[in-house]
């Protein structure tokens, strides 16, 4: 199920009309070339013919991994988190539309809201690794830097797995990064904590994040 449109866009630097490849749906196993693209980053790129301007953009995809059997929608407003989730609700009823392909019962489905978020979700599942225990590693991993930060604040956390080395990275607002490995021993700990709890929002909940993972902490005290 991989759909590709072309699209017309216009360079903000010199104004020329530049014919884009624009992906609606790629599967990870069937597209390896665009899996690729979207790990490191240039599937969101355009690049003007012209005068050279490399432009991000972003639009909504879906990915599929019918090995690891998981799906993930890059969307990017409320209202579009609303249909995927009906959607997803639907998929799993046997009630989608004919034309859909049917969604095993198994299936992980998640919903992001940005690129990056979309390429840690991959690097996680395909790690083989919970994206819930992970959350909440990450969340664990924000305190202790926080601890040491003066007058500077920790903004964003992200997982990662480059070659085989995963690592949790956090970005301060300063623009400070901390990068460290993601040790098995506490993830298996969280996990032995946590697993069982965290599990509880798998057929109701598809937006995994912070948000999700400090509701979860606030709901077991
Ligand atoms: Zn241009």
């Amino acid at each position: 199920m991989a759909m590709r449109s072309k699209v017309n866009f216009k360079c903000p630097e010199c104004s020329q009309n530049v014919e884009a490849d624009q992906w609606s749906a790629i599967n990870g196993d069937k597209n390896p070339q665009q899996k690729f693209k979207l790990l490191d980053g240039s599937l969101f790129k355009i690049k003007c013919k012209n005068c050279g301007h490399v432009s991000t953009v972003g639009y909504p995809l879906v990915y599929h991994d019918t090995k690891q059997n998981y799906m993930i929608w890059l969307v990017y407003d409320e209202e579009e988190i609303k249909h995927v989730s009906d959607y997803f609700r639907q998929s799993k009823n046997g009630s989608a539309d004919d034309d859909e392909e049917p969604v095993d019962a198994e299936c992980r489905q998640r919903i992001v809201r940005s690129p990056d978020e979309l390429r840690e979700k991959i690097m996680i599942f395909d790690s083989g690794l919970d994206d819930k225990i992970i959350e909440i590693m990450k969340l664990a991993y924000a305190k202790e830097t926080q601890r040491i930060l003066k007058d500077d604040n920790v903004a964003a956390a992200f997982f990662s797995n480059r070659d085989g080395e995963k690592r949790i990275e956090l970005y301060t607002e300063k623009g400070k990064a901390f990068v460290s490995g993601a040790s098995k021993k506490i993830y298996d700990e969280l996990d032995d904590k946590y697993g069982g709890k965290a599990s509880y929002a798998e057929d109701r909940v598809y937006v995994i994040d912070d948000v999700w993972a400090l509701n979860l902490l606030r709901s077991m005290r």
